[in-house]
């Protein structure tokens, strides 16, 4: 069958694709981000009694109002942003979906749109669905920062959007209040929406005493009424299969994801809906616990990978870390990645289709939201073997 010409060149998700190569090789699977351990046993309750309770038939197009109210008030609490839950929170499946229907709704055929590299996948099929032009700034290691200048020099008269992610996926950098100052100037000056993901909010660490705080580039001065900001509860509370996320910002922006959502899901999980709203009221705590519990297991994985001769970055947040593989002898992470099942029993994920330019070719991403056995499983099964190049 051939697909539309909006599909074309666009492969399955190399994150399907490599859980499909761990389930079928037996190997520990650092590939695609998903915890081994579920989020919060109350939350859980939560959706049980609301399925009892008759949560069953579809839930209002914007989401139910117990949710919108609660992630009005995460907002508040977190970062001091007063929202109407009415008219500046939309729920939608997952923040995948909130980043469908934000790029469907607003991205015109020739418009081009800003974006971080490496790029998460789905950004770049849904900006191809749309007719957008990506136009990408790279981070580049060792240390994964933003280039202002590689920024600046991106930006011409069809530039309309930029789309951030931070905390980043894959390279764990999380964006300083100044470079993020730096997109806001250029967002301003050249009258730019944001479109930013922030999944990965609560998932930051602190090195030598310093935390690296996630700052919503939404609240940065003049920026909230051209920010549409994304986020979902998948990470924060370890339920990346509940798929509840949301759209907040100025009603013109969320009224305008809402206009593409409602003919794509129509609305969301009735039942998990309060559910999350029960996590972001009652547990509202639980996601820095588990940010707390990761960076001890981010050390555990960094530390190891280092000592098998790597070169990692050691994440400022999300649940990923980075290595150059060129140091064991490696030019192709694809090449790496395919032959690790085989070699070590471990599967971890290519970063170089998330790149237009090269810089991703020998950087390989691994997880660590597993827990601390199954990590020390795959550094035991990698120092076993030979992974030279
Ligand atoms: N966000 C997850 C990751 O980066 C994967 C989600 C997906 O498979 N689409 O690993």
């Amino acid at each position: 069958m051939r697909l539309a010409h909006r599909l074309d060149g666009i492969p399955p998700t190399v994150f399907t694709a490599m859980s499909a190569l761990a389930l079928r090789t037996g190997s520990v699977n650092l590939g695609q981000g998903f915890p081994d351990v579920d989020g919060p046993a109350s939350v859980l309750a939560a959706a049980e009694r609301a399925l009892r309770e008759g949560a069953n038939q579809y839930a209002p197009g914007p989401g139910v109002p117990a949710l919108r109210q609660a992630i009005a008030r995460h907002q508040q609490r977190h970062y001091g942003l007063e929202l109407d839950p009415d008219r500046q929170v939309v729920v939608t499946t997952g923040c995948t979906e909130a980043v469908a229907a934000s790029l469907l709704a607003l991205v015109d055929a020739g418009d081009e749109v800003v974006v971080l590299e490496p790029y998460y996948d789905s950004y770049v099929a849904m900006l191809q669905m749309c007719g957008g032009v990506r136009r990408p700034v790279t981070l580049r290691a060792p240390d994964f920062r933003l280039d202002v200048d590689e920024l600046r020099a991106a930006v011409t008269p069809r530039t309309r959007f930029v789309l951030l992610n931070s905390p980043h996926n894959p390279t764990g950098t999380v964006l300083t209040r100044a470079e993020l100052q730096a997109v806001a100037d250029l967002a301003i000056e050249h009258d730019l929406v944001v479109i930013t993901d922030e999944v990965y909010e609560h998932l930051t660490f602190s090195d030598d005493g310093t935390p690296h705080e996630h700052v919503p580039i939404s609240t940065l001065p003049g920026m909230f009424e051209r920010t549409l900001t994304l986020s979902s509860a998948g990470k924060s509370y370890s339920l990346t299969g509940w798929k509840v996320g949301w759209a907040t910002g100025p009603p013109e922006l969320v009224s305008a994801v809402l206009a593409a959502k409602q003919w794509m899901s129509f609305t969301s999980g009735a039942p998990l809906q309060p559910a999350i709203a029960t996590a972001l009221d009652e547990e509202p705590d639980w996601p820095r616990a588990l940010a707390r519990d990761l960076q001890a297991r981010r050390d555990l994985l960094c530390d190891g990978l280092a000592k098998l001769g790597l070169d990692v970055r050691r994440p400022e947040g999300t649940y990923f870390a980075v290595t150059d593989i060129s140091s064991l002898g490696w030019k192709d992470g694809m090449e790496f990645c395919l032959a690790l099942p085989e070699r070590a029993g471990v599967v971890a994920i290519p970063t170089q289709s998330f790149h237009d330019s090269d810089a991703g070719d020998q950087v390989v991403r691994w997880t660590f939201c597993k827990e601390s056995s199954v990590l020390e499983e795959a550094l035991a099964r990698l120092a076993a073997s030979d992974l030279s190049g």
